[in-house]
């Protein structure tokens, strides 16, 4: 089913948590809210939901005006981080509780249930009570709640965030295998963006209650339409230094670029991932010299935090097969190919 948003404010009296959001999930994606803490994420969705009245803008699934309907008529099911299971009910019934209003025979009950708890891998507990499941088990169990339903859109609300980074990221893999497989309409909130990024078709970056970009994960990460997205996508973050451009060539520290159609617009400020930057030893005097202050193992990479003359510190993510020692003197290159200009009001002018 399609979800349309158009022009959805909501203002809790002076506040303006969401700001004009104007927004299409098409039918079958999955789609992400992703922006920092407060920037109106939860809202949108308990918007779409109905647990929340917009101030002003509509609500439409498939075209039909909903922005009316009480949250029962919606034909949505809700997933959240704190599982909101009922506790003294056992996963089979929190599960079968769900289809109670519909008029499906026992038999069918039961066979959703089953077929929907094999597929979340919770078969064998069905019949503990939340208490004695843990956080992982609980959370399918949600999930499975609001899968027997067969909804025609699925909301979750940071499903992830009360479970430890490794149940995380085998929860990421599973959601995305049942996604591919039933192919309902998901829309997803996280403050994560590297579970916005690994999970989504395509995803809303918000910041202040406004959209700042709409795109694949991937184009958010590369092609970053203003400085917010840039700064929000990717850990660790980008290096920004302030700059110019000097007769076809930007000039910020001892960096230099020559890139002769950057000359539209006026860059004020350069934008570096970390992966973007290489590292070596120095041999004589030349290029541009940093100085390790931090060097960090992570295992497939390396990050190394150096002090560049004129601009301070910077991050680097270099092969884990390279050491430097703290104190360090390094020579530093940056791929021309990959960087990011940004003008004084924060646009992109350059990817
Ligand atoms: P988080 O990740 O912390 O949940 P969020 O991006 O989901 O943040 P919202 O919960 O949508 O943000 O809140 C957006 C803004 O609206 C915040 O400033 C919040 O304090 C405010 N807000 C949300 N609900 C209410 C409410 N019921 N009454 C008053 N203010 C609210």
């Amino acid at each position: 089913m399609k979800v349309e948003l158009t022009d959805l404010t909501k203002k809790f009296d002076d506040l303006v948590a969401v700001n004009g959001v104007s927004l299409t999930v098409k039918d079958g994606e999955f789609l992400t809210l992703v922006g920092p803490s407060g920037c109106g994420k939860s809202t949108i969705l308990r918007c779409v939901t109905g647990l929340e009245v917009p101030t002003s803008g509509r609500i439409l699934f498939d075209g039909k005006d909903v922005t009316d309907q009480q949250p029962q008529e919606r034909g949505i099911a809700m997933v959240f981080q704190n599982y909101a299971l009922y506790p003294h009910m056992t996963a089979r019934r929190n599960m079968s509780f769900a289809l109670e209003d519909e008029s499906l025979s026992k038999a069918e009950i039961e066979s959703r249930i089953s077929e929907t708890a094999e597929m979340l891998g919770i078969g064998d507990h069905l019949d503990q009570i939340p208490e004695e499941l843990s956080g992982g088990q609980k959370q399918r169990v949600a999930l499975g709640r609001s899968l027997v339903r067969n909804p025609d859109i699925i909301l979750m609300d940071e499903p992830l965030s009360n479970l430890d980074a490794k149940l995380r990221i085998e929860l990421r893999a599973e959601l995305q295998k049942i996604h591919q497989e039933l192919e309902t309409t998901t829309v997803y909130v996280t403050h994560d963006q590297e579970e916005a990024m690994t999970m989504s078709d395509r995803i809303v970056v918000l910041n202040d209650g406004e959209i700042q970009q709409v795109s694949s994960p991937e184009a958010a990460y590369n092609r970053p339409e203003n400085r917010f997205v840039a700064d929000f996508i990717g850990s660790p973050g980008m290096n920004f230094m302030r700059c110019r451009l000097q007769g076809g060539t930007i000039r910020a520290g001892p960096f230099s670029f020559d890139l002769p159609d950057a000359a539209e617009g006026k860059p004020t400020e350069i934008g570096i991932r970390p992966e973007d930057i290489s590292l070596a030893e120095r041999e004589g005097g030349d290029g541009t010299v940093g100085e390790v202050n931090v060097f960090e193992h992570i295992g497939p990479y390396n990050i190394v935090y150096l002090d560049v003359e004129d601009i301070g510190e910077i991050v680097a993510q270099i092969p884990a097969s390279q050491y430097f020692d703290i104190g360090q003197s390094v020579s530093i290159s940056v791929r021309n190919d990959r960087i990011h200009l940004f003008n004084e009001t924060g646009r992109t002018i350059y990817n």
